[in-house]
């Protein structure tokens, strides 16, 4: 480097760019002289984003801990919507950009950025001759007589004869128009409005709140306007920049102060967090005319060249103009560094090969943006939503080509020869290969861990976001229409079960089959959902709930389909079991998922009522059935017409996000953020600050090691409450099964024709729907296990007295009437109370094992009860032998098990509903 160190440059413009620049120059051993126009150096009081492109090169220049003394970390960038601050795409920043782009996203007063590059120039002890600065400077003059030594000449009068000249002058560059390159500026037809509003104003107000809570980088886009805005200063200032339609006065003056009310006025009928926070603006508000350039290679003339704003000045609509200046700076200190005074002019020309495209597509892509954020409600702003949620970038340039930045070809830019010795460098490096790896920036990706303590709003008595789920108000709109889409899922699981038995005797006719062989029909399908239940639990518990929600539907219905169209009897049991399959994760993912996003005061019933849904699909099955007994090949109709729903739900269910509960749990914090804040906006809760606990950790298994492994999991929770959700489902789900898959055939078998079995049948579904109404309405007065310790038991009774009574026409109805309706009471509360009993990392599995348990053991009940207890024992004994099943679990169940009405879903066993308010406890969900 001694080689160039005889030669002088001269930088025109104290800015950002110019300052950076001057100083990677320095760090290179040369002699730097800046000239400012302004009497005083400095910047505008607002706040600037350096993306880990630019931090990179400010790191590279030995000043990370000068940044980390005044920056403040933004953990993602979010994009909200206009009219509620929806929240539409989410972008992971803080640690991830560290571990990713090997440098952070930080945000700075710009003053403080300034002036710690302008610090860093003066300081005698840094590496290099100090930089001199010339302050009340204005180049209007540039003499260049003599080719190879341009002179500067400022207002007053003084010549700056240089090796080579710099242009960073900012966007009106007057070096640039005496170079003599073409006029590139154009006017974008908007403005900024910069403010920094007071952050102790934003932590009180319980509106704004949130914004000092999370740091976070949000824009929101509404039509001809957006809105940026970040904490700066550790949370002093938020900064906040406001991009809308000029006006004709501020083009003229291209800048003019405004006031709080000016900026309010900007966003009429945005969500109303936008004039919340606008109005606390203080003074000096200013509005800025956005003017940027056209792209244009020529940025250089013999010795002079320029950089920053001067040659790619661009809209702020990636927050990237003083980051490409910075790139710039480490390019241009890099080629001249290289050199001596004979090889400036290729040095110069490299740096503007190296530099001029790469900032030109920044340039169009922030352009490009001024249409993107601007969008006017309708189809294209929809698609572009619908983009941002999975958009990895500002615009049409990927972060990943952003942020990796220009590569550097010098390893070594920016270390000093008298610096410090070198730190730590990461034993596997970055997975990025950057060409800018000082060992400054190799930091250990553990020794970012705690380096960095912004200040931290997460109070011990916040709420975490579950609780915050927990408590939102009950809308419709938003949990209603997910326990719809769920429960629409839960019928076809019941119309399924219930149409075994009316394929039975169809199927007994058609293919001439047994009592055993009929019931096979329904052990292959309950035997299939058994396997369902808990390959799908344990799927949901490691995936999630949407989209295991998503498949379940699709292979039932496709199985279904084909069992329709069977040819053979293997083969329809075969494709009976596949069906089975698909469907036997409705029951868990459907009860977890709705559990999940229901508010806890109305879990219990939410979760009761979903229930209702079973004896609506057993019902409309037996309608449905009854109606194609006459029809030719009638079963094969009842199997095919299910399909229909089926798909149509696949299509619905697309439209529920993934629980937050489960998000959380799993760590994926952003995500849960995203859907906890959407949530929050769309039921309209009170906006509050919340945090989100460390995640769970995991092991990672898929498939029957996750099955095997959740099972031990569930056990080893709790034997007694395994035990209690096993039995309870085992003993009420054979009763229940044995009646709805054996009714049409038993009274067949008491003479009646099919239509008139089947319509018995029919009704004994019917009055179900009237007992799960019942018991939503019960379960959360009497509790949990006083419903079902009382009603299944009695059910099972009923079974033993139609049995004894069913040739008395009048007795056999009442008692399958009976039947029917008081079971309804004991299912849907015996679902809701096994879905509480676990915790939710096991809540999907705990419950599909029990459900699974269950259908193992019913699934060969139909078969059993065919061949061997039927004709064996009689009706009555046998009813009366699972009836003492049924009574031998629910005993258990009043030793063993806690009650869980009221309860916190993950937390304390206090009966929480018991201290709400009258009003809350009294409202219903059905
Ligand atoms: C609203 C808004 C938000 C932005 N946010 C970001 C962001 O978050 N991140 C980011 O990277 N970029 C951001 N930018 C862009 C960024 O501010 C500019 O790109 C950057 O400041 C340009 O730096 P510069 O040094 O090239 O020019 P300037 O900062 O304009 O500096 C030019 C300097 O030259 C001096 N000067 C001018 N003429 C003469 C002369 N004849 N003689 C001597 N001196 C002269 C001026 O006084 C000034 O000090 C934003 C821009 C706007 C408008």
């Amino acid at each position: 480097m001694a080689s160039s160190q005889s030669f002088e440059v001269t930088v025109v413009g104290g800015g950002l760019g110019g300052l950076t620049a001057a100083l990677a120059l320095r760090h290179r051993g040369l002699r730097v002289t800046v000239l400012e126009q302004a009497a005083e150096l400095g910047e505008v009081g607002a706040g600037i984003q350096t993306a880990p492109n630019a931090s990179r090169v400010l790191m590279g220049l030995g000043l990370r801990r000068q940044m980390e003394a005044i920056r403040t970390e933004p953990l993602d960038q979010v994009r909200r919507r206009w009219t509620d601050g929806r929240i539409v795409g989410l972008t992971s920043l803080g640690q991830r950009c560290k571990d990713e782009f090997n440098a952070p996203y930080w945000h700075y007063h710009r003053a403080d950025l300034h002036r710690m590059l302008l610090d860093a120039c003066a300081d005698p002890a840094g590496p290099g001759p100090a930089v001199v600065v010339h302050t009340s400077s204005k180049v209007v003059e540039m003499d260049r007589t003599d080719p190879v030594r341009p002179v500067a000449v400022t207002e007053d009068g003084r010549r700056h004869g240089a090796d080579v000249i710099i242009g960073a002058d900012g966007v009106r560059s007057r070096v640039r128009d005496l170079m003599g390159a073409p006029d590139t500026l154009l006017f974008s037809g908007e403005m900024a409005y910069r403010a920094l509003i007071p952050g102790d104003l934003i932590a009180a107000d319980p509106a704004t709140r949130w914004l000092v809570d999370r740091y976070q980088s949000t824009i929101w886009y509404g039509p001809d306007r957006h809105l940026v805005h970040y904490m700066i200063r550790g949370g002093d200032y938020l900064n906040v920049v406001a991009c809308v339609p000029c006006t004709d006065a501020v083009r003229e003056n291209w800048t003019l102060p405004a006031t709080a009310q000016d900026l309010v006025e900007a966003f009429p009928g945005w969500d109303d967090r936008v004039p919340a926070m606008l109005s606390k603006a203080k003074e000096d508000v200013l509005a800025f005319a956005l003017y940027y350039r056209r792209r244009d290679p020529v940025w250089l003339d013999g010795r002079v060249a320029l950089l920053g704003d001067a040659c790619h000045a661009m809209l702020p609509y990636q927050a990237q103009g003083a980051s490409q200046a910075m790139e710039d700076a480490a390019v241009l200190a890099e080629e001249l560094g290289a050199v001596t005074a004979s090889g400036i002019e290729g040095a110069l020309r490299r740096y503007v090969d190296r530099r001029a495209k790469h900032a030109g597509m920044v340039q169009d892509a922030s352009l490009a943006n001024k249409t993107f954020y601007h969008l006017a409600d309708g189809p294209e702003q929809r698609a572009r939503d619908e983009k941002l949620t999975n958009f990895d970038g500002e615009s049409d340039v990927s972060y990943d080509w952003l942020w990796s930045g220009t590569p550097l070809n010098d390893p070594d830019l920016g270390r000093s020869p008298t610096s410090s010795p070198a730190e730590p460098t990461a034993s596997g490096g970055s997975p990025r290969a950057l060409t800018t790896r000082t060992p400054e920036l190799c930091v250990p990706h553990r020794q970012w861990r705690g380096m960095h303590p912004i200040r931290d709003h997460r109070g011990a008595n916040m709420k975490t976001g579950d609780q915050i789920v927990q408590e939102l108000p009950w809308r419709w709109g938003v949990q209603g229409r997910i326990f719809i889409i769920g429960g629409l899922g839960y019928l076809f699981d019941a119309y399924d079960i219930a149409l075994n038995g009316f394929l039975m005797p169809l199927l007994g006719s058609h293919f001439d089959l047994s009592l055993g062989g009929r019931g096979l029909v329904a052990t292959a399908n309950l035997v299939g959902m058994a396997v369902g239940a808990i390959a799908w639990g344990a799927v949901a518990d490691r995936i999630g709930r949407t989209k295991a929600f998503s498949v379940t539907l699709l292979i039932f219905a496709l199985f279904s389909v084909l069992g329709a169209l069977a040819p053979t009897y293997p083969l329809f049991l075969a494709l009976r079991f596949l069906a089975g399959v698909g469907l036997g994760g409705c029951i868990p993912v459907d009860y977890a998922l709705v559990g999940e996003f229901s508010p806890r005061a109305y879990r219990g019933r939410v979760l009761t009522a979903l229930d209702l849904w079973w004896p609506v699909g057993v019902t409309l099955c037996g309608l449905v059935s009854t109606v194609m007994v006459p029809l030719d090949g009638n079963w094969r109709w009842m199997l095919a017409t299910m399909v229909l729903p089926a798909l149509l739900l696949f299509w619905v269910r697309r439209g529920i996000p993934e629980s937050p509960v489960y998000l959380t749990k799993k760590g994926r914090e952003a995500e849960a953020r995203a859907v906890i804040d959407d949530l929050v906006a769309r039921t309209g809760a009170p906006v509050e600050p919340y945090v989100i606990p460390e995640p769970v950790a995991g092991t990672g298994r898929r498939g029957v090691g996750a099955a095997v492994e959740q099972l031990r999991d569930i056990w080893a929770h709790s034997p007694r409450v395994t035990s209690v959700a096993w039995s309870l489902f085992a003993t009420v789900m054979l009763v229940y099964y044995a009646a709805l898959s054996w009714m049409p055939s038993i009274l067949k078998e008491e003479g009646l024709g099919d239509t008139a079995s089947f319509m018995n049948t029919t009704v004994m579904s019917g009055v179900g729907i009237l007992g799960v109404l019942v018991s939503t309405a019960l379960v959360d007065v009497v509790g949990r296990k006083w419903l079902i310790g009382v009603s299944a038991p009695v059910a099972a009774l009923a079974l033993v007295v139609f049995a004894l009574v069913m040739r008395a026409p009048t007795g056999s109805v009442v008692a399958i009437g009976v039947f029917g309706f008081v079971m309804q009471l004991a299912i849907p509360a015996m679902y809701a109370y096994v879905s509480e009993l676990y915790p939710t990392p096991l809540r999907a599995s705990g419950f599909g094992w029990a459900s699974s348990v269950s259908r193992a053991l019913t699934g060969f009940a139909p078969l059993l009860f065919g061949s061997v207890m039927w004709p064996a024992l009689g009706l009555a004994v046998t009813f009366a032998v699972l009836g003492l099943a049924v009574l031998v679990a629910v005993v258990w169940m009043a030793i063993a098990a806690p009650e869980t009405k009221g309860r916190a879903l993950d937390g304390d066993t206090a009966d929480v509903r018991a201290q709400e308010p009258r009003a809350v406890r009294e409202q219903t969900v059905v």
